[in-house]
């Protein structure tokens, strides 16, 4: 008999895993959610909102994939696993017995207890019934007169988008003195800052929510600013102050937890033939600077096929690489390759160019000692992922970077007008002569 592998989860990182395992062998899979029937893509959810597209269109294999490819689907909630045994228990009542068990079961949106967090019309917006209920309480703004958003990192500024595109009135609630701060410099921060505010989202920074306020029916009918109990009306709460491991059902296992599912680099847990992947894994350690918790898509997918050879027999170290992350504020793009902190570290020198539309900026971060470079923030400009693995793999310098800027760019009609600006400003400030090169894409790849 072929060893019955569970999954439970059918997100990035769950159905990666199971595709790799079926690539790989002739295991029986059955892979579990109680969410949806199928995969879908998580960061396309606020374009179905917006209208760009149907929910459908966010799932990329048709309904005869999984039959076709004898993956198993069950659509329940499991409720708890008894290690012992080897069996998962559903809400229903039902069991499911397992050889190997993978735990994917992504993030939950943070509650912190605020009295009202869970009336109706209050909701995050992570899971496909979040966004059920945002279409229920603000389908437009006519029902839903005002909004308020409480938490501002990525997913709040997407719910500011989303409301945003349906003329809702919206009321952004921000902890921080400045837009996402612990993670982006200042200049970058204070650029999102008036991107919201040119949106017309009323961004109320350094604030905190007290509490939400219910009407004679048990729904939302205002919130309270704890630091001036000022009271907002509104129609919809959004809860988006960041997200949390979705673990629960695990606590009586025996199964190691933290803030996550604890894993070793071959993610596997404390309990021999049980493993964990995706927002939900904790890393014993973190690996280099990284987080021990990373909550995106990317490595929630390399994680999934990294654990698909070990699971078939081929045990896999978890490597990510250099760190990457990309998303959208509004219109602006951004993406980030290395390391660019908030904060210098001490061996740490800055250079920042802005554009001045204050739309477009870069920063960069580098070595002050050595020169090495150690990363870029983009704002606003596309540049290219492979360039930058490709520097930081080989340690190159921060000049090195700059006289390439032709070979990073995705847009050359961008770098014609500025990249000899960005240079000048860099030479002007650091007493250097660096001459920008001609693109020598094919130069520097055909050795990669
Ligand atoms: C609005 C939004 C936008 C995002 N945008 C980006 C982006 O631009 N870039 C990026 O890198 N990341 C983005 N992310 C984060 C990214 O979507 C996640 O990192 C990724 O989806 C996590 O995948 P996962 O497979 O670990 O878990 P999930 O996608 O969360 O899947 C886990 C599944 O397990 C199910 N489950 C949980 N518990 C149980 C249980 N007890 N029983 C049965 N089923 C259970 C859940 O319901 C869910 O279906 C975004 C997230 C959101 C919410």
């Amino acid at each position: 008999m072929e060893e019955h592998i569970v999954i439970i989860g059918n997100g990035i990182s769950g159905i990666t895993c199971a595709r790799h395992i079926r690539k790989n062998s002739n295991k029986r899979i059955t892979v579990i959610s109680g969410e949806t029937d199928h995969f879908f893509s998580r960061t396309a959810l606020m374009y179905v909102y917006m209208g760009h597209m149907k929910f459908e269109h966010t799932q990329p294999y048709e309904k005869w994939f999984w039959e076709k490819n004898r993956i198993d689907l069950v659509r329940k909630y499991v409720s708890s696993i008894n290690t012992d045994t080897s069996e998962v228990f559903f809400e229903d009542g039902n069991t499911l017995s397992y050889d190997k068990l993978v735990i994917a079961t992504g993030s939950k949106p943070n509650k912190f207890g605020w009295p009202g967090q869970d009336l109706d019309g209050v909701t995050g917006m992570y899971h496909k019934q979040d966004l059920e209920k945002i279409e229920q309480y603000a389908p437009d703004n006519k029902t839903c007169k005002r909004a308020v958003i409480v938490g501002g990192g990525l997913i709040g500024i997407e719910l500011a988008e989303m409301l945003h595109s349906r003329n809702i009135p919206t009321t952004f609630l921000v902890r921080e003195d400045s837009f996402w701060d612990a993670v982006l410099p200042k200049g970058e921060s204070a650029m999102i800052n008036r991107e919201i505010t040119d949106n017309h989202v009323d961004l109320r920074l350094g604030l905190n929510l007290k509490e939400i306020n219910t009407d004679e029916n048990g729904k939302v009918k205002s919130i309270t600013i704890a630091e001036t109990g000022e009271e907002i009306a509104c129609d919809l709460v959004g809860l988006t102050a960041g997200v949390a491991p979705n673990i629960n059902f695990l606590k009586e296992s025996g199964i190691e937890t933290g803030r996550g599912v604890k894993v070793n680099r071959y993610l596997e847990t404390n309990i021999p033939n049980i493993y964990a992947i995706g927002d939900c894994a904790e890393q014993n350690e973190a690996i280099d600077q990284r987080r021990p918790i990373e909550a995106v898509w990317y490595t929630g997918r390399m994680m999934g096929e990294t654990l698909a050879q070990t699971i078939c027999d081929n045990r896999v170290m978890y490597k990510p690489g250099h760190w990457f992350n990309s998303a959208k504020f509004f219109d602006i793009e951004y993406q980030t390759y290395g390391w660019v902190w908030a904060q210098p570290k001490d061996h740490e020198a800055r250079f920042y160019w802005e554009h001045e539309d204050g739309k477009k900026c870069i920063h960069l971060n580098y070595n002050k000692n050595t020169l090495e470079f150690l990363g870029i923030n983009n704002f606003g400009i596309r540049m290219r992922h492979e360039f930058f693995d490709k520097v930081l793999t080989d340690k190159k310098s921060v000049e090195y970077v700059l006289e390439h800027l032709a070979d990073a760019n995705f847009d050359p009609e961008f770098y014609k007008l500025h990249e000899k600006d960005i240079v000048e400003k860099f030479n002007l400030e650091n007493g250097t002569n660096i001459q920008l090169k001609k693109k020598s894409w094919k130069r520097i790849f055909s050795k990669a």
